[in-house]
């Protein structure tokens, strides 16, 4: 897999895409990531990437023209899947999206900024518009790394136990059950017996009814039917 992020700010992303499974992925070569900085495909001295907005108010406008080249420099060395912007008002980031973007083989993610970006890259260029949630951010960089970070982890062998990422919270609708890990008893605090009871098919069981529980109280508006 291979994905591309645009960006006028590629520092933003290098730690969070140098680390943990992001790293672990990268390395093993399950997927290649590379940070393309926008100002590589501008023309001017200054390397401008934005403008003033066509009839007036506060904030500059990503333009449109080292977008496109960058795009076009990209898709004529191979084909994307999805050429996604991150935006507030995009479509909410989903286990499901994520689920479904781990299955692709190129993707693009247009990291915005300032005001935003000219709407004719929106309609011309972009496939899909990803929002991470119902706030605003100063730019897409952290949604572009958190979308990453989304799918790479669900690429088989990216974690290291694979069971791991299907057990997580949203697969199956349902939240993860309560973890524990040593000492089994903590200023008179317990893990549950059943836990240590070692018996795995009780196990199973409890975290099972645990997950339906927690679904239950803490996500009501999830299925509860699996
Ligand atoms: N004026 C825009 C916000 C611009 S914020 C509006 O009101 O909708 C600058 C950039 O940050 C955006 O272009 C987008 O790429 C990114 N961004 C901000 N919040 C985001 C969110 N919740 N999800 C995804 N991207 C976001």
């Amino acid at each position: 897999m291979r994905i591309d992020i645009l960006s006028v700010l590629p520092e933003l992303l290098d730690s969070p895409l140098s680390n943990s499974i992001v790293k672990r992925a990268r390395d093993k070569g399950l997927v290649d990531i590379n940070v393309i900085n926008l100002r590589d495909f501008t023309k001017d001295k200054y390397k401008t990437v934005d403008d003033y907005a066509f009839g007036g108010g506060a904030g500059m406008v990503m333009m449109i023209e080292p977008v496109y080249r960058a795009i076009e420099k990209l898709k004529n060395e191979r084909e994307y899947d999805e050429i996604i912007y991150t935006s507030p008002d995009g479509e909410k980031l989903t286990q499901k999206t994520a689920n479904i973007l781990s299955l692709k083989s190129n993707i693009i993610i247009l990291a915005g900024h300032y005001k935003g970006i000219d709407q004719r890259i929106r309609d011309h260029l972009i496939t899909r518009e990803i929002s991470i949630g119902d706030y605003v951010l100063s730019g897409g960089e952290i949604p572009a790394a958190v979308i990453t970070d989304a799918i790479v982890r669900l690429i088989p062998g990216a974690m290291s136990d694979e069971q791991s990422a299907l057990s997580d919270s949203f697969q199956d609708d349902l939240l993860a059950p309560p973890v524990y890990t040593r000492p089994s008893e903590f200023m008179g605090w317990k893990v549950p017996d059943v836990l240590l009871s070692g018996h795995a098919a009780e196990i199973d069981k409890w975290r099972h009814e645990q997950s339906l529980e927690r679904t239950k109280k803490l996500r009501p508006d999830f299925g509860t039917d699996c």
